[in-house]
């Protein structure tokens, strides 16, 4: 294989003092000192979160603070990451939502393994799990990253509810019941 010498240009006069690379650099810090800034001092500013952005998975409950999940485990059987763990539990007969019969015991999502995808929300038949705006988790432990249903509520709190299902479900079994 044959061998091409490249020929190294020597340095003009004003290349060799840096003065023309110099100017060129103020320059651009000049143009840019006067423009608005791109960047935001996180975290003490924090930035607009569009519509529809899909953060962390979370719970959510009803604007009465009813629990919304019923603990069907379809967001669980749906998740291709395998994030989400529910151990399903009975609610009391003496609580007001005893109609609803079935409530999370404990639901865990593992943010170490959950790609935000959505899946979990879209199945949902209770809307009772929504990717909101969290964008920012950390955790010094594996385990801290691991959320249970304590820090799912949290991180949820409760959203709008224009069909309040439990309601709707009490009412049938109400009218279903009188009608026998
Ligand atoms: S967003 Fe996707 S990966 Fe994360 S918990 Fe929901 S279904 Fe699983
Ligand atoms: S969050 Fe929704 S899909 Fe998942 S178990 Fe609860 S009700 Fe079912």
């Amino acid at each position: 294989m044959a061998i091409v010498p490249l020929e190294r240009k020597p340095l003009t006069l004003a290349e060799r003092t840096y003065l023309p690379s110099i100017a060129a650099g103020l320059k651009t810090t000049l143009k840019h000192l006067f423009q608005p800034n791109v960047t935001l001092e996180y975290p003490e500013q924090r930035p607009a979160i569009p519509p529809g952005y899909r953060g962390a998975p979370t719970l959510v409950k009803d604007p009465h603070g009813r629990e919304k999940c019923v603990s069907c485990q379809l967001c669980e059987f749906v998740c291709p990451q395998k994030s989400i763990r529910i151990t399903p539990g009975e609610i009391p007969a003496d609580d007001p939502t005893a109609h609803v019969e079935k409530a999370p015991q404990e639901f865990e999502i593992d943010m170490l393994r959950c790609i935000y995808c959505g899946l979990c929300q879209e199945v949902c038949p209770e809307e009772a799990i929504w990717l909101q705006n969290q964008f920012s988790l950390t955790g010094y432990t594996r385990e801290e990253m691991v959320h249970n249903k304590q820090r799912l509520y949290e991180l949820g709190g409760t959203l709008p509810d224009p069909h309040l299902k439990l309601d709707k479900k009490l009412a049938a079994e109400v009218a279903g019941g009188a009608s026998h």
